[in-house]
């Protein structure tokens, strides 16, 4: 035996693809067509009233059916947790450093994540007020990737109450 066959294998790279047809479902589906118009849709649950941000078939915490009017958010919140990456993604084709966020639109009580843009590194902090950045109108599609990414509003900050519960 040769030595290179007794080595230990310390990394074994193995490129990986699959591909397959995702059907989104009725809820998932009625969220990509309203974000296709450039509007974002949550669903409220019927037994405790909170807005769940997409919509979908069900509450998490109740198993109840969601199947009520879709509540339309603006598309203004809270930054609420960040995260400075540094490190490249084979699948993020961002500039490095970027800002990943976690934002609590306004009405809804769920976060969603995006990245934060047209922001200088030392100057993010939780709290922050944002609003997104769309592309522009001839481009959207049924995707998120409609918002390019959120920018700082020129807003005082949030009180910390009103999101300590989505950190
Ligand atoms: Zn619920």
């Amino acid at each position: 035996m040769s030595d290179e066959a007794t080595e230990d294998l310390r990394v074994l790279r193995m490129p990986v693809e699959l591909d397959y047809t995702y059907s989104a479902g009725r809820s998932a589906s009625r969220f990509l067509r309203a974000i296709q118009e450039g509007k974002l849709l949550g669903q409220r649950c019927p037994v405790d009233g909170k807005v769940y941000f997409p919509t979908r078939g069900a509450c998490p915490q109740h198993g109840m059916p969601i199947d009520g009017e879709p509540v339309e958010l603006p598309d203004t919140g809270t930054l609420v947790t960040y995260s400075i990456v540094r490190v490249p993604s084979a699948n993020i084709p961002l500039e490095l450093p970027y800002v990943a966020v976690q934002v609590l639109l306004d009405g809804a009580d769920t976060v969603m994540m995006h990245v934060l843009g047209e922001c200088d590194l030392e100057t993010v902090h939780m709290g922050m007020r944002v609003r997104a950045k769309w592309k522009p109108k001839e481009e959207w599609s049924t995707s998120v990737a409609n918002i390019l990414y959120f920018v700082p509003l020129d807003e005082p900050d949030a009180a910390y109450d009103s999101y300590k519960e989505h950190i």
